[in-house]
């Protein structure tokens, strides 16, 4: 079974961004607008020896801290389907309430989370990602999303757990004859 990685945080942070690089595809909607991505979006990636699956979560944005019960109810659910999970925030915008809202829901509902603080390029990673300790998560790291900075190094930390989960490779009887492959799981 590949490892599946959730990616969450209230809307605006980059996480269609971040599922776009982490499945090199244009399949998730990016948009200046909040909350465009209606639905939970999910991707193939590969990093390293790692396969995975990526699940984008949207929702339409509502409310004065841009949580909405649509927003709240695709993060429990892709945290549910998922093995980890990663919390975004955006370092341009700071530490916001909708940020304290979605980890208060990840401190309830997840075992393990990883926090990036996104759109960090050209900014200082420890300045940047300081005010995010206090949300008691961890190491926030720095990343940025649409640039691909640090993206490698996180997500090796973040698929660590899984890198034993080998591919098993099967050889056709026939080497002459056409290779068919199933490709199969959650
Ligand atoms: P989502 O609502 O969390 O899915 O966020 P999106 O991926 O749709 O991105 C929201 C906005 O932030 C878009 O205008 C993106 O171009 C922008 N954005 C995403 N990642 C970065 C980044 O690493 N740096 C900067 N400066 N902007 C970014
Ligand atoms: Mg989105």
């Amino acid at each position: 079974m590949l490892p599946v990685i959730a990616l969450i945080g209230r809307p605006n942070v980059g996480k269609s961004t971040l599922f776009n690089r982490l499945t090199r595809s244009r399949d998730a909607i990016v948009s200046n607008y909040p909350g465009l991505t209606r639905d939970r979006q999910y991707g193939f990636g590969k990093i390293g020896p790692v396969a995975y699956i990526v699940i984008d979560t949207g929702g339409v944005a509502g409310g004065e801290i841009g949580v909405n019960e649509l927003m709240v109810e695709q993060t429990l659910a892709a945290m549910k389907e998922a093995d980890t999970v990663v919390v975004m925030v955006d370092g341009r915008n700071g530490l916001t309430s909708a940020d304290e809202y979605v980890v208060d829901l990840v401190r309830r509902h997840s075992r393990k989370a990883w926090l990036a603080v996104n759109k960090a390029e050209g900014l200082d990673q420890d300045l940047v990602s300081s005010e995010f300790h206090a949300l008691g998560l961890g190491k926030p790291i720095a990343i940025s999303a649409a640039h691909g900075d640090r993206i490698a190094n996180f997500m090796e930390e973040v698929l660590a757990p899984f890198t034993n989960t080998t591919p098993v490779v099967i050889e056709p009887a026939d080497k002459n004859k056409e290779l068919r492959i199933a490709v199969i799981g959650r």
